[in-house]
């Protein structure tokens, strides 16, 4: 048998810890779609300037809108919910969370898993909504080997041409150069694996990808068919509270902040149309709920 440095690390972390980690205080949600089950499991959270986040909002009208969203007014610490979901013998994952080098306060998903019942190396399928470092660095552990070893791994067209080329890095502003060589020294790993899909494309069975771009140019989101009503894996289309009460407010995480504006506003008509269950991967923990209209804006019923 062949003990890599990964596993001996592992054991002795896990061996004088045994028995005293409480399954009640990790961070994890489940529902149902149909025969399949959805497992949604915490990475930990990010803390964010609010500046950053409303970079267009007058202090007071920020204020307003924080109250109304039901958002603290101190700062902006949202939550990082990984979904899986588990259908006959295959078991997909969408992101991946951030891993072990963008914040302190992430990178929580692998020793959530444990108590999630998950096993990563029965992961048969990773797949991206798009290759920010939350989502996305998450692929490989402390060592540098995939967290995900046995999967295949899907990402849309657009994203991946976005992230891989040449004049990316040129481009990009300087506060946000590692996300491109962050993300090119991954997607470079999990290269040979990829496959890579269109809008449209059934990425997974009963699972439909939805073109979401503006947040990055090829973001999509995952609709879950099979159960009574649909659920969608929402990625970073709708990123906090405020989005429901004014979705067409431009964001500082947003790359194209229109695009991403009407992406949102579209999403939303269609989540309460549809009464779709929603699963935001920033919204707080577990991010699931329903979406309803409400005074020519829409509200979070959180379930
Ligand atoms: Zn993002």
């Amino acid at each position: 048998m062949l003990i890599s440095r990964r596993d001996l690390v592992k054991a002795a972390i896990a061996l004088p810890l045994a028995g005293l980690v409480a399954p009640a205080a990790r961070a994890i949600g489940r529902l149902t779609a149909g025969d399949a089950e959805i497992i949604v499991v915490g990475d930990g959270h990010m803390s964010l300037p609010l500046d950053f986040v409303f970079p267009d909002l007058p202090q007071e009208e920020l204020k307003a809108l924080l109250a109304e969203s039901g958002m603290p007014s101190g700062g902006y610490n949202p939550d990082c919910n990984v979904t899986f979901l588990r259908s006959g013998d295959r078991l997909a994952v969408f992101d991946v969370g951030a891993g072990p080098n963008f914040m302190q306060t992430t990178g929580r998903l692998v020793e959530n898993l444990e108590a999630a019942e998950i096993d990563p190396a029965d992961v048969t399928d990773v797949i991206f909504t798009h290759a920010h470092p939350d989502h996305l660095w998450g692929v490989l552990d402390d060592f540098d080997e995939l967290v995900f070893p046995n999967a295949g791994y899907r990402m849309a067209e657009a994203e991946w041409e976005f992230w891989r080329a040449d004049d990316t890095l040129e481009k990009m502003p300087e506060e946000r150069k590692s996300f491109v060589v962050g993300a090119q020294n991954r997607l470079e790993v999990i290269g040979e694996k990829i496959t890579l899909f269109k809008p449209g494309a059934e990425v997974f069975p009963a699972v439909e990808a939805v073109d979401t771009a503006g947040h990055t140019p090829g973001h999509v989101s995952f609709m879950v068919y099979g159960g009574a009503e649909p659920v969608l894996v929402a990625g970073d289309a709708i990123t906090n509270l405020a989005s429901f009460v004014r979705p067409e407010l431009r964001a500082g995480a947003d790359q194209e902040p229109d695009l991403a504006a009407a992406a949102r506003a579209k999403l939303l008509d269609r989540l309460a149309v549809e009464k779709a269950r929603l699963i935001g991967f920033h919204l707080p923990h577990p991010g699931v709920g329903t979406v309803e209209r409400q005074a020519g804006a829409y509200r979070f019923a959180a379930a």
